[in-house]
């Protein structure tokens, strides 16, 4: 129906600027320039597959895959599956999804439970270079064992074990010869050491389990420490990033990786871990909405999941230009969510076609129009600055649909839409006079009546007078119906993680998070398209058809954004 098809037409040209050179940018180029590594750059992604990827991995997705493509070396995809009690293929399948849906291809995909064995043969190797020991202690004595910052740890009364007798244990706990939480295998290192987490770290702890991918084949699993880095090792990695909250285990990871032998081993950078206004970006807080039913579920459009940013109609490209605007620093920041509706407006804008809908649709009678007569207008499907072209037929008759807000019948002055006795400009169309209202039994405006100038076709009055405002419509014997999901921050306040003492995330979630709208009226053009088609409605924002739940004659449209930020006209009054 429409002259260009745009679901046919190619992706708008890449706006993309190339990737600015930041910290972590300039010292890959240093190690790249020095040969110092002596292999290619070589970067991971390393998601455990405990729940879907958030804004914030993309983030580090964006990271490393960008600058593995920018530095001609590879990148991994790495699970990092070392905890049999959260993880699950479907979490596998979503990650995978997502990362490809971003618009990246990883070199290799590894599993780090493939290297429960090579860690296990480690860990005996510390064990025989008196390096480990088994510790007989409960994890909670060795905690409170620890010492604080300014007191050293107590040593476990089992730290000097023989190595035989530690070597003989470790192979029984393997063996599966002891419950959980009556050994850990420990590194040896310094009970007194500065930095806390090298005071005879934990490496191995028994757990009998079943591991999504390992069965019960293992029942001593390597903790996060001894996993990581040495995974990193195996791989063949240069450059490990990881958020700043892991600053303190640099030490360890290098503290590894040299016991375990590597030469030119790889090494951890760390950068700021994204933290975005009125949301969280944790995966045990966004698997508690799920859970708790808070949200439909990880892809329900409200959710800062990447499943759910797409199934509200954000496209990979606006994210990708989100992460290189907000770049990568060294010190955590918090990003406005306005700074990410923006690279999602701006995005939209170059490549979305223009619809009229009305959301809360009043009727409006042309009392001058002849019954029956249908005017089909052409309305182009993009503004003039977009480069694109194309247009769509517009039916005009004597009952349209206007938008319930942009009618008053007792104005302001400033008031620049219909209002009886004044003038407006429908969209397209032509410029219409209200002339008078009919209300119904409760004495509400139950439809609009006006005339219009037939000499006004397009929207121009040939004798030159000026009309303020323009408003969009549809013509009620031709508009489709649809329902319209109005999404808003899931929070109502700023950092919904900072909750005092006591206190529940879930308290400070926006109960105006969705807003339903049945029986919105949309123009015919749309009526063939398949869900997932994306549109701007004129006046109301970007909107995109549910890829799962929008069916012919069934239509469900979610907002993706609105055209400006209302919270910020908000803030201004
Ligand atoms: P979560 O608390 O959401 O589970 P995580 O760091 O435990 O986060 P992982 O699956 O272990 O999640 O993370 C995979 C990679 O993504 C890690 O390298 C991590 O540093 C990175 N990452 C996770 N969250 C963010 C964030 N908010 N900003 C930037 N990078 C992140
Ligand atoms: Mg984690």
């Amino acid at each position: 129906m429409r002259s260009t098809d745009h679901r046919a037409s190619p992706e708008a040209p890449s706006r993309e600027a190339p990737p600015r050179r930041d910290f972590l940018r300039e010292k890959v180029a240093e190690d790249a320039a020095s040969g110092r590594f002596g292999r290619p750059i070589h970067t991971r992604f390393p998601p455990e597959p405990n729940g879907f990827l958030h804004i914030g991995h993309a983030k580090s997705i964006c990271l490393n895959f960008g600058v593995a493509r920018e530095f001609a070396g590879r990148c991994n995809l790495r699970f990092d599956d070392t905890n049999p009690t959260t993880e699950d293929i479907r979490y596998v399948e979503a990650i995978r999804d997502d990362v490809r849906w971003l618009g990246f291809t990883w070199d290799d995909e590894r599993f780090a439970s493939d290297y429960f064995e090579r860690l296990y043969e480690i860990a005996e190797m510390l064990v025989g270079a008196g390096k480990a020991y088994v510790d007989s202690q409960s994890e909670e004595a060795i905690r409170e064992r620890r010492g604080t910052v300014t007191v050293p740890g107590t040593p476990s009364p089992y730290r000097e074990r023989p190595v035989e007798e530690n070597l003989g244990l470790l192979r029984r706990m393997r063996a599966g010869e002891f419950p959980d939480g009556t050994h850990v295998l420990r590194a040896r290192i310094d009970m007194a050491h500065p930095n806390m987490l090298m005071r005879d770290p934990l490496l191995l702890r028994i757990r009998h389990a079943s591991h999504y991918r390992r069965g019960s084949a293992w029942c001593v699993y390597p903790l996060y420490d001894f996993a990581h880095g040495l995974s990193d090792a195996f791989e063949g990695i240069t450059h490990s990033f990881c958020t700043l909250e892991f600053k303190d285990n640099r030490e360890l990871y290098q503290w590894l990786v040299r016991e375990a032998g590597f030469e030119r081993p790889p090494e951890q950078t760390e950068f700021a871990r994204l933290e975005l206004d009125y949301t969280v970006l944790s995966k045990r807080k966004l698997l508690r909405l799920v859970t708790d039913g808070h949200v439909t579920g990880w892809d329900d459009p409200r959710m800062p999941t990447i499943a759910g940013l797409r199934r509200r109609g954000v496209t990979p490209e606006a994210i990708r230009a989100f992460a290189d605007r907000i770049g990568v620093a060294r010190s955590d920041a918090r990003i406005e969510l306005a700074t990410f509706e923006h690279a999602v407006r701006d995005d939209l804008n170059m490549r979305v076609p223009r619809v009229m809908a009305v959301l809360r649709p009043l009727k409006l009678v042309i009392t001058n129009w002849p019954e029956g007569q249908v005017d089909m207008l052409d309305a182009p499907l993009y503004p003039h600055d977009v480069p694109l072209t194309g247009s769509r037929p517009v039916p005009f008759g004597r009952e349209l649909w206007i938008e319930r807000d942009d009618f008053m019948e007792d104005p302001p002055r400033k008031f620049f839409r219909l209002a009886p006795g004044r003038e407006v400009r429908l969209r397209y169309g032509y410029l219409v006079t209200c002339t008078d209202v009919v209300k119904n039994a409760a004495g509400e405006v139950a439809e609009v009546r006006a005339t219009y100038d037939p000499a006004t076709r397009g929207g121009d009055a040939p004798d030159g007078r000026r009309v303020q405002g323009t408003i969009h419509w549809v013509s009620a014997a031709h508009a489709v119906a649809a329902e319209v999901r109005l999404y808003d921050r899931l929070f109502s306040v700023p950092e919904p993680d900072a909750v005092p003492e006591g206190q529940d995330f879930i308290a400070s979630l926006n109960p105006e998070s969705l807003v339903t709208i049945r029986g919105a009226r949309i123009e015919p053009s749309i009526a063939a398209d398949p869900p997932g088609t994306r549109n701007q409605f004129e006046r109301t924002g970007y909107f995109m058809s549910d890829p799962l739940d929008s069916r012919p004659g069934a239509l469900v449209y979610n907002r993706t954004v609105a055209l400006r930020d209302s919270w910020a006209k908000v803030k201004d009054k």
